[in-house]
Order: structure tokens, then sequence, then C-alpha cells
């Protein structure tokens, strides 16, 4: 991830960003150039071509969408096939704190190479429908045929938390349930012959395995004792396209804080950590086993915890990667260097 900055005074931007905070200016983003453009004259002109402010620009979208795009809408909004009706601003309210993280991930996808197709170019494509259990609709977070259902009630803080306190989940978050139901629609694209299926049946069981029995099971009994020997969490035992998604979320979790603590320069010293060498994130490992990028985590993710703590906080990455885990991560990331993408945005 490049060091988001504003593109006139130099200062140093979140992702999310619609100003700078010291010269004042309007700033949009460009996803493909994974940078910030001045909004002075309302269009931004980027090798010729023209970009205005997404539509959605009044419910935090700090985005820019193509001119010629006929909607007005950039890639990420483009890609909301289902959303709260105009009259519901309560729950217009939750979609643009969603609109947010859901940035954030394609933001991700795009720098990991990874392919988007959109609904509205092919069926199957990816898609989000973004709506909320409080406006009287039964919404169920999930994933089916590349359309991702978010329910916008899980971005209000105490709804939330009561459920991951319920649920006995470590950790629970908008970004997470994104970057979850994505590993579903990435493990169809991205397991694209006979040989990454066996390799993944093996990694993480027969997918073919009954759904419907495994939810009823998992409700009923709940996760084995065992579970934290080969999964990264109770739900990944619940069916092989769990296992699978949750690892694919984590591997998002991983690559992208790592990606961030890059872009700002940090450095663990052997001495400060207690690791065998200095440890420099580099935000994109594209080297093809996982060991390198694992190790960074390991003691970044240590130290981040450490932090947290300093604040009271719960632990950032509150989870143990064990061994069978680390190998289902290897295989993802072989998965995900092999895609090497660049979306048309
Ligand atoms: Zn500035
Ligand atoms: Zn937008």
């Amino acid at each position: 991830m490049t060091s988001f900055r504003c593109p006139a005074c130099r200062t140093s931007v979140y992702i999310e960003s619609l100003g700078c905070p010291t010269c004042g200016r309007e700033i949009a983003y460009q996803p493909d150039r994974a940078a910030f453009f001045p909004l002075d004259g309302g269009t931004v002109v980027i090798d010729g071509k023209t970009w205005y402010p997404c539509g959605n620009r009044h419910w935090q979208c700090n985005w820019l969408a193509p001119a010629d795009g006929g909607s007005g809408l950039c890639f990420s909004c483009r890609l909301t096939r289902r959303r709260p009706e105009n009259d519901d601003t309560l729950a217009l309210e939750r979609l643009a704190d969603a609109g947010t993280d859901k940035r954030r991930l394609i933001a991700q996808l795009l720098e990991l190479r990874l392919p988007i197709t959109p609904f509205h170019e092919q069926e199957g494509g990816l898609a989000f429908d973004l709506l909320s259990s409080h406006s009287g609709e039964n919404v169920i977070i999930g994933h089916a045929n590349g359309v991702i259902t978010i329910d916008l009630a899980e971005s209000l803080d105490a709804h939330r938390e009561s459920l991951r306190v319920r649920l006995g989940e470590a950790y629970r978050t908008m970004l997470g349930h994104f970057r979850h139901e994505v590993g579903h629609y990435y493990q169809n694209i991205l397991c694209s012959d006979e040989e990454k299926w066996a390799e993944c049946r093996e990694l993480f069981g027969d997918e073919r395995a009954s759904y419907q029995d495994s939810i009823a099971r998992h409700y009923r009994l709940g996760a084995p004792e065992d579970w934290a020997k080969a999964h990264i969490s109770e739900y990944a035992t619940m069916h092989p396209w769990e296992d699978f998604a949750e690892t694919f979320a984590h591997y998002l979790h991983i690559t992208g804080t790592l990606s961030t603590a890059a872009a700002a320069g940090v450095e663990l010293r052997e001495s400060g950590v207690g690791g065998t060498r200095e440890i420099e994130p580099t935000g994109v490992y594209r080297e093809p086993t996982v060991d390198r990028l694992l190790d960074d985590w390991h003691w970044a993710s240590f130290m981040f915890n450490k932090v947290n703590r300093s604040m009271g906080a719960r632990d950032l990455y509150p989870f143990d990667l064990v061994e069978p885990v680390t190998r289902k991560l290897a295989f993802v990331h072989r998965l995900v260097l092999a895609a090497d993408t660049r979306p048309d945005v």
C-alpha cells in the first residue's frame, strides 16, 4: 500500500479522507493509481482521461468515477447491486459506514492483483447486496454465485458486539465480514482446475459435504473441543467452504495490516522484539513461499498486540497461527500470486 498523501501539501492522510486536515483541500482517491488527487475544479484529468467525484460523495465515498462511466459512480459503488431505499436514511447512514470498509477491501484486492469481474459485466460476477435487518427485511450475511450479502445493522457497535459475545468470537468487524465473504467468491475463481481442487480438499476437507447438515451440526453441537489444532477459528470447523473463507480473510487481515505498516516505514529491531532478524514489512509479498510474510507477521502482530494492550484495548490479532493453518495460508498465497490480474476500474 502506498503511503497516502495530500496531493497538494504532502500531508499524510487516511485512505478514507475526503479532505486534507492541513491545507483544507478537497481530495479524492483514484483506485487504479492508489493515490489521491485534488478536487479543485470539480474534475480531475489523469493521463488525458476525465474523472468526477463519485455520486455517493455526500455519503462519504471519496473515490473518483470515470466521466465516461455512465452511472456517475466509482468502481466500488458500481459493485453494489442492492441497497436501502432512498427514504431509509438510518439504513443509508449504515450504508455509508459499510461503504468505507468495502472500499478498503476493493483497494486491497487491486493491490494484491486479484481479478474483479463486476456482476453487470458477467453472470456470477462480483456484486454486493447491502441491506439492513433493522429495516424489516430478513438479511443473512453470506455469499451465493458472486453476490455478497451484508447486514448493515452490523455496523452498529452494540448490535455487532452483542453478537460477537453471544457467539464467543475473538474478533467481529464489518471489514472482517467483507474479507470472509469475498473468500467464498475467490475460492471458485482461483481454484481453476482439478489439481487445485484436489489440494484444496486435502487441506480444507471435501467441500461436497452437505452444507445444510454442517450448519445444523455446528449450531447444535458447536465446534469440536480440539478445533484450534488445525483451524483459525471455531467457525472454520463448520464446513470446508467456511474454512477456506476464514483462511482467506486472515490472508487479507495479515497482508492488509503489514501493508499499512510498511507504508508507514515501520521496522522492528531484533533486540526489541526478540526475533532472529530485523523485521521490515514490505507490504507486498510476491515470493513463492509464505515464510517471510508469516515471520514478519509473527513479530509485527506481537508488537501491535502490545500496543493495543497499552491502551487497554483487546489484542489487534487475537489468533494463533498453528502449522496446519499456515499450510492453508500458503495455499491461499499461491492462489493469489497465480492470479496476477489488473482489473479495469
Ligand atoms: Zn494538504
Ligand atoms: Zn463511490
